[in-house]
């Protein structure tokens, strides 16, 4: 059977990192200068060639080309497009690999240098993009030829390749204007030529298909942005190229009537995130053209409930004939490569799971249900719903303990006893700091010694007692220096953590880890999450010894330190059997233990850090409060467990809070530190319309970079904040944790901010 009478089964993205990590060790290697960039192109090579090999064994016929980057997509679509800022240098005719290495890290192998470009989340994922940066002259060309190639490769290889572009409007979207500023709406007319003759040449080559990502099609978007749709797309459409126009992420909701209306020959949808769009779509998009639905999760771990999908599939098939196409919901970027590998995982966890490769074997499995007849496949469905149903029904899913303490809890589980007001004078009287304390946000530099211990532990090497015992000789250090240094309220430094969600997780039951299923975060940066497959609970005490022992070092106070629930949800792969909401609020109260548990241990400041809070946020607006809501209603809960005089401290790492300022303060954390400094304090802005009401510590001390900020510049920043925030309220620290610096640094750093809080103190006083 030819293609064009069969539903097709294709795939958005595969992960570009190599089973075994072998993306992220190769660009390392050339950027130590340990191999050639002949060597590195080879190995980007065979990852892709085996990409494509095993997705068309597994049944996928068309194969997503130019998903492949080195360091980042969106960054590779700069290259292609010739957005390349002035100040790495004028590129002639092709962007070298150099320049494009150079504007994501700021430095390249062959000596280059210059401020490297921002880097910022794709949407609502853990995936970071290097942002675009376009001046008001911006002018486009095509700069590179990498995509080309892939194109002229994959074809040699035999697949029938569908090269995969970032649409125009999402790319303007997401990038920044920088000098003078302007409406970036205003680049498009210039762009547009460019993505032409994209378009041009790869029809040249003989593609039939590209498929065009357009994921800002699920947000609020203003009227011009809708407008500038129309216009971009009328003028593509001018190609005899097929486009299938692809969105992810949610709902186009309100952009469905737009997206219906443009002259694509094809859609993709999310029925992961969104099932609810499927009735809308299938209502206004028209029946002769291609409708591509996403119904295995490219997000998440889980197999799929393919009797459910194919439900779905039917019910388009029945309009759309061979025109449906069956694909993931995104690109499988965010999720690991294969979980044939997991050799010491639970075999009935592991017989739930689905990596990349298993998505689009799942993909393949559905194309032929349609195309030939569930009779054809009925083993395969039988054992999947053998699957579905033993993970729905499984004893390790659900807990009866956990569900009766959640069935069990009062109304008030997530207040704290008094007021703020009442508590910060019983904690004033009780913790006796002095005004302006100072602190920091957790951990000190991790030394090479500190990661041989951790180490020397994992491989066996040490004992328990002996891996114990050095790692409380590393919390003796770090009080001292702290001590030396002046510091006020003191942290036991966090060496015995690699990470701070997997640490956590290691304690916490319905959590398993994978040994191999790293996901790429940015770069050659990849995450291993932990997978949260049933009801929470927490083990044992998971920090009490460490902060015990801390504290009994030192007459000062020592912040015992936690992650916080949405955190871990965030940086986790979650179950989809239960609301968000459900899985956090058990987290949440296993953390709640912890923090009882470090109070009666004679912790009088305990932090729970919630750096993704707002990464958490949802896409839509309109779905913002339902989240801060419950998100707050979490951290509280793990909090109030703890009596009036014990400080609760929260950390987050953004100073973009304006817009949820108000769900910030009803977290009720007594003192909340977050960045600011790299900013300058713009974030104070906030305090302008909004009076915050409890204690707060904007970072004076970006700890991202090498610089160190001098007194001056420390008291200069906290003059500023004293414009807002009363000198009683307010704290002195960092931006973040400091385990990425080094020691030297940090402690000139550290020794100017106690001396710019001493001045400031000295000042007030007189
Ligand atoms: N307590 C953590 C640390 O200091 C916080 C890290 C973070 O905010 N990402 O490392
Ligand atoms: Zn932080």
């Amino acid at each position: 059977m030819t293609t064009e009478n069969r539903s097709i089964a294709h795939n958005l993205g595969f992960p570009c990192i190599g089973p075994n990590r072998e993306m992220k060790k190769a660009v390392e290697a050339y950027w130590r200068g340990e191999i050639s960039q002949q060597e590195l192109r080879q190995i980007g090579a065979d990852i892709q060639k085996n990409n494509w090999q095993l997705q068309a064994e597994a049944g996928i016929q068309l194969i997503p080309v130019g998903d492949f980057s080195w360091y980042d997509r969106v960054l590779a679509t700069s290259a292609l497009l010739g957005v390349v800022p002035a100040r790495f240098g004028q590129v002639k005719d092709l962007i070298d690999l150099d320049t494009f290495f150079c504007m994501a890290r700021g430095q390249a192998p062959n000596g280059q240098e210059a401020p490297p470009c921002e880097m910022t989340k794709w949407f609502d994922t853990n995936y970071h993009y290097i942002v675009p940066e376009f001046d008001i002259n911006q002018e486009f060309r095509i700069t590179c030829e990498v995509l080309f190639k892939a194109v002229e490769t994959a074809q040699q290889c035999g697949h029938q390749a569908k090269p995969v572009l970032l649409g125009p409007l999402s790319f303007l979207w997401l990038g920044k204007t920088k000098g003078q500023t302007f409406d970036k709406l205003t680049l498009l007319d210039k762009l547009l030529p460019v993505y032409a003759q994209i378009l041009q040449r790869l029809q040249q080559q003989g593609v039939q298909w590209i498929q065009i990502d357009e994921p800002i099609l699920a947000l609020d978007l203003p009227e011009d942005w809708q407008a500038a749709f129309r216009h971009a797309y009328q003028q593509l459409s001018v190609s005899p190229i097929q486009s299938l126009l692809t969105t992810y992420f949610g709902a186009l909701a309100d952009n469905c009537e737009l997206v219906c209306q443009l002259p694509v020959a094809g859609l993709h949808i999310d029925l992961a995130t969104a099932p609810e769009q499927l009735e809308s779509v299938l209502q206004h998009w028209p029946q002769d053209k291609v409708l591509s639905l996403g119904v295995v999760d490219g997000r998440n771990i889980w197999r799929a409930d393919l009797s459910q999908a194919l439900a779905q599939l039917k019910q388009a098939q029945a309009l759309f004939g061979k025109r449906l196409w069956v694909a993931p919901s995104c690109s499988l970027l965010h999720v690991p490569v294969n979980v044939e590998g997991e050799q010491k995982l639970d075999p009935e966890i592991k017989s739930w799971l689905a990596f990349a490769k298993q998505k689009v074997e799942e993909v393949a499995l559905l194309a032929t249900a349609l195309n030939e007849g569930e009779a054809a496949v009925v083993a395969q469905l039988s054992e999947n719903q053998a699957v579905i149903a033993s993970r729905r029904d499984s004893a390790k899913i659900h807990s009866a303990v956990v569900q009766k303490r959640i069935t069990g809890l009062s109304t008030g589980v997530d207040q704290r006893q008094s007021v703020y007001e009442k508590r910060a004078q019983i904690q004033r009287e009780a913790i006796k700091l002095p005004d302006l304390p100072t602190t920091t946000i957790g951990s000190f530099p991790q030394t090479k010694e500190i990661r041989g211990i951790r180490r020397d532990f994992k491989r066996g090497d040490i004992s328990v007692d002996q891996y114990e015992a050095q790692m409380r000789d590393q919390i003796a250090q770090v009080i001292t220096r702290q001590e030396e240094l002046g510091l006020d309220v003191l942290v036991h430094g966090e060496a015995e953590r690699t990470d701070m969600v997997e640490y956590f997780a290691q304690f916490l039951q319905g959590v398993v880890f994978t040994g191999n299923g790293w996901v790429q975060s940015y770069g050659s940066r990849c995450v291993k999450p932990p997978i949260i497959y049933g009801d929470v609970a927490r083990k044992q005490p998971m920090t009490v010894a460490w902060s015990q022992y801390a504290q009994s070092l030192s007459a000062r106070p020592v912040k015992g330190m936690l992650t916080g629930p949405v955190t871990i949800l965030a940086w986790s792969f979650v179950r989809d059997d239960q609301p968000l909401a459900d899985t956090t609020l058990q987290i949440a109260l296993a953390l709640r233990d912890e923090v009882v548990d470090l109070e009666a241990a004679g912790i009088s400041i305990i932090q729970i850090d919630e750096p993704a809070f707002r990464e958490t946020l949802p896409l839509r607006r309109k779905d913002w409060q339902a989240y801060l809501d419950w998100a707050a209603r979490c951290f509280r809960i793990s909090a109030s467990g703890v009596k009036d005089v014990t400080q609760i401290h929260s950390h987050m790492c953004y100073s973009e809070f304006n817009d949820i300022i108000e769900a910030i303060a009803a977290l009720d954390a007594d003192v909340i530190s977050v960045e600011s400094s790299r900013s300058d304090m713009e974030l104070l802005e906030a305090f302008q319309d909004f009076d915050y009401p409890n204690e707060i510590g904007p970072g004076v001390y970006d700890i991202h970079s090498p610089r160190i900020p001098s007194t001056e510049e420390v008291i200069t920043l906290l003059k500023k904040a004293l414009q807002y925030i009363p000198i009683q309220r307010l704290w002195v620290n960092p931006d973040c944790g400091l385990k990425t610096r080094g020691w030297k640094e940090v402690e000139i750093a550290l020794k100017n901010m106690v001396a710019a809080a001493r001045k400031l103190r000295d000042c007030h006083a007189n």
